[in-house]
């Protein structure tokens, strides 16, 4: 008896020692160096200011509602790129793809050389009508006051747009000769799926038989605060991205009168199957995460990386934690929600038809067929049909090892370098998923510091940024595209 439980002991310490060890061990410092020697930027910075000022004050809204289009406000904000950045407008070939997306491109003088293409949204999210009032400053007033740009877009995403341009603009006044050919696209909708946009220009691009060396659209930011135990800023890079369906589930039945019911309605064989879906959540899995933790793992607190370090025999534990938490658990699995049911139009009349909508947002390794396969699995019952209404694939992953990657990582780090750059999956849907048809690089950042405070404006009432802080991303835009277009392999 002894003897066991001192070989016991013996076990215990014998795998803590490997846990520890294994915690200081795996993680090495994976930080990129600083790109060296990135000059002053010498904005005029209220002109600056007073340019975004005006983006904002154009209504280049997307509604669900197709019928809603604005297409004066869209000719109105290529009018004002036109008028506002008259080097870019005279120096760089203008393309409008399907009336209202822009493309920008600026020729090389090596044309061997791969292009690459820097991408942001014209058109913003609407205001909820009832909410008006509560906006501190009108949202479609381009305010500045104290500091803070105030209007719909501030952020997502007329920051990129016209960061890029005065970027542009600026290398422009100083003469720079591209070696590289460099792109601008600016979608007109991509809060509404992007496909009559950035789904278009993609195709225009594959036409012509272009192809880049990389792609960098909005997407991730720079974090404050955000990630347990690390009070360094981390400037997250988007290299995928969750896919996207919707599951109509459907019902039919003879109908009738409520006091004659048969035992199960219509709407009790939806709900049923909906439970069964619901109970029967997609498993989790670590290895859209880990990336991020890899990048991170020399700076992350013991206990992060501790259980990261020993995923062999702590992932069940790990992701039983991460599940617990709403803002972790999309990124290791694939989420189910049930958003939409309807059945009979009136109390006493049975329904002929229940119909339910499900909507799931994919994780890499699964896909459109898979969810739908596993759905009908789950319900096994034939009088549910389960058709697919509005499906995306989930991006594939862009590597970190190529030149876009580093470069973009550098620059960040050039920058400021105290801030930590890791890769992630992006959770929501962007532009960028569209392109890579035209390159294995794509790359969703943008020079932005986020912190729990801010993260609500987006989409939001209120939405702001502080001058400071888009005068940063303009500085960011000049250095990246002043190092893309030149020849250089890397730094
Ligand atoms: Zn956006």
């Amino acid at each position: 008896m002894k003897k066991a439980l001192f070989t016991t002991f013996l076990a215990v310490v014998v795998i803590a020692a490997v846990l520890i060890y294994r915690a200081g061990a795996t993680f090495e410092d994976r930080q990129l160096e600083p790109a060296a020697g990135l000059t002053t930027v010498a904005i005029d910075e209220s002109l600056a200011i007073e340019r975004f000022a005006g983006a904002l004050r154009i209504p280049t809204v997307s509604f669900d509602d197709r019928s809603n289009f604005d297409a004066a406000a869209f000719r109105d904000f290529k009018s004002f790129l036109e008028a506002s950045y008259p080097l870019v407008d005279s120096r760089a070939q203008l393309t409008v793809i399907n009336d209202y997306s822009l493309v920008y491109h600026l020729p090389g003088s090596d044309p061997s050389l791969k292009p690459v293409l820097f991408m942001g949204h014209m058109d913003v999210v609407p205001i909820e009508e009832i909410t008006r009032s509560e906006w501190s400053y009108p949202p479609f007033g381009g305010t500045v006051a104290d500091g803070i740009i105030w209007g719909r877009g501030s952020v997502d995403d007329k920051f990129t747009v016209i960061a890029l341009m005065e970027a542009m603009e600026q290398l422009l006044s100083e003469n720079i000769q591209p070696e590289r050919s460099i792109y601008l696209a600016f979608g007109h909708d991509e809060e509404v799926g992007g496909k009559d946009g950035a789904a278009k220009v993609a195709e225009y691009f594959e036409q012509k038989g272009i192809t880049f060396d990389y792609v960098m659209d909005e997407g991730g930011a720079v974090l404050e605060g955000m990630m347990e135990g690390l009070d360094r800023p981390v400037a997250i890079i988007g290299v995928s991205e969750k896919g996207y369906v919707n599951l109509v589930l459907t019902v039919k039945a003879p109908g009738g009168h409520s006091s004659q019911p048969p035992r199960q309605t219509a709407v009790g064989i939806l709900s049923r199957a909906i439970v069964a879906v619901e109970d029967s959540p997609f498993p989790a899995r670590l290895d859209y995460i880990y990336p991020t933790f890899e990048a991170l793992g020399a700076e992350m607190p013991f206990s992060n990386r501790l259980a990261m370090a020993n995923l062999w025999l702590l992932s069940p534990l790990v992701k039983s934690v991460m599940l617990k938490n709403k803002d972790d658990a999309p990124g290791i699995r694939t989420t189910t929600a049930a958003t939409m049911v309807s059945g009979s139009p009136k109390s006493n009349i049975l329904p002929t038809r229940a119909t339910a909508v499900i909507n799931f947002r994919i994780l890499p390794g699964d896909s459109v067929e898979s969810v739908t396969n596993r759905v009908i699995e789950l319900i096994d019952d034939e009088r549910v049909t389960v058709t697919a209404e509005y499906g995306v694939n989930p991006s594939p992953v862009s590597p970190t090892d190529s030149r876009g990657f580093e470069l973009i990582a550098q620059t960040i780090r050039g920058m400021d370098d105290s801030i930590l750059v890791a890769p992630y999956m992006v959770r929501g849907g962007t532009d960028a998923k569209y392109f890579y048809s035209v390159s294995p690089n794509v790359y969703r950042f943008m020079m932005l510091r986020i912190d729990p405070t801010t993260i609500g404006y987006l989409h939001g009432i209120d939405e702001h940024v502080a001058a400071e802080d888009y005068l940063e991303a303009i500085r960011f835009y000049y250095h990246l595209i002043h190092l893309s277009i030149s020849n250089r392999k890397s730094l």
